[in-house]
């Protein structure tokens, strides 16, 4: 039977999602669960494994009509064996995720961390659209990016390349999840400013955020908006720290264009003109007079489209 189908799966720590594809992208049927990451690593595979079989019979489709089956997960991982090593959200370690996949359908499968997956998802049919050279960041709770290098998603000696969000900004700068200090993520992610907001207000400082009772990053980005001084100076200098991490990336991968996805990247304007300000200081002019910072254009979608991405470019 002619293989004219894939299946993208989105793995999340809360929520599974998978959809059925053409191999143009355009897709057929959905299907989300629960992901239930307390109830171990076999249940998590179990989980995954009637997802992809309800995905095939809400599309009407076939296991001999799905020609492969991209996955997106939290990393760390190693695609080239399709083991995930670890992850703070779920409960696989140096758990083999592929074989068992690939054992039950006979379909290639194929592992990618979700921001090189996403980086596909926006290469293949968003913002990426007609480059070849590609940058993507997603900043929301933390910060992680993937880049397309002539066309092919690149990975890196042990898959794990473009860890942006714990590259070293500030030496002596606040201690990351990662045990590092001064990371991109401990200083300009949607968690990092909620904390940094959370600390001053501890402190006393005089603020407009005194009326919330929970201050996330959603309320210190509307409040800078509205004027407020402390949350306008806690968002310029996260965007300064995240400005300077895209202008290394820049320097670095010499891209067309860099795509910010992200819930931080959804607050807009005040984003990218301080964004673009950073990196018009910083970068050589051939540089950054030769790419563009855009927003994604599959925010929502954007796990579960780019597994189906990576499962269509790792299958042609
Ligand atoms: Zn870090």
């Amino acid at each position: 039977m002619e293989k004219r189908y894939v299946i993208g799966v989105d793995l999340g720590g809360t929520k599974i999602s998978t959809a059925l594809a053409e191999l143009n992208g355009n897709i057929i049927s959905e299907y989300t669960i629960p992901t239930n990451a307390a109830g171990g690593e076999q249940e998590v595979l179990g989980r995954i494994l009637s997802a992809i079989e309800k995905v095939l019979a809400l599309g009407d489709k076939k296991v001999d009509e799905i020609k492969s089956i991209g996955i997106g997960s939290p990393g760390p991982l190693d695609s080239k064996k399709g083991i995930i090593l670890e992850t703070p959200n779920l409960p696989f370690e140096n758990f083999h995720l592929v074989k068992p996949i690939e054992e039950r359908f006979k379909i290639p499968t194929y592992l990618e961390n979700d921001a090189n997956a996403a980086a596909i998802g926006e290469f293949m049919f968003g913002a990426g659209k007609n480059t070849k050279n590609m940058v993507y960041i997603t900043v929301s709770t933390g910060i992680g990016a993937g880049a397309i290098v002539d066309g092919r998603i690149y990975r890196g000696n042990t898959c794990n390349a473009l860890e942006l969000g714990h590259t070293t900004i500030l030496p002596e700068g606040p201690r990351c999840n990662c045990g590092n200090y001064g990371c991109l993520e401990a200083l300009a992610s949607g968690t990092a400013i909620a904390r940094i907001a959370n600390e001053k207000l501890k402190a006393g400082a005089e603020s407009s955020l005194k009326s919330y009772e929970v201050v996330t990053s959603y309320e210190v980005f509307e409040e800078a908006r509205k004027g407020d001084k402390l949350s306008s100076d806690i968002i310029d200098k996260s965007l300064e720290y995240l400005g300077i991490g895209v202008s290394n990336i820049i320097t670095i991968m010499d891209p067309e264009i860099v795509v910010l996805g992200g819930g931080v990247s959804l607050a807009g304007e005040i984003v990218f003109d301080k964004v673009n300000k950073v990196i018009n200081k910083r970068c050589f002019k051939v540089l950054r007079e030769n790419c563009r910072v855009v927003p994604a254009a599959l925010v929502k979608q954007s796990g579960v489209i780019g597994a189906v991405a990576l499962a269509i470019m790792e299958s042609q």
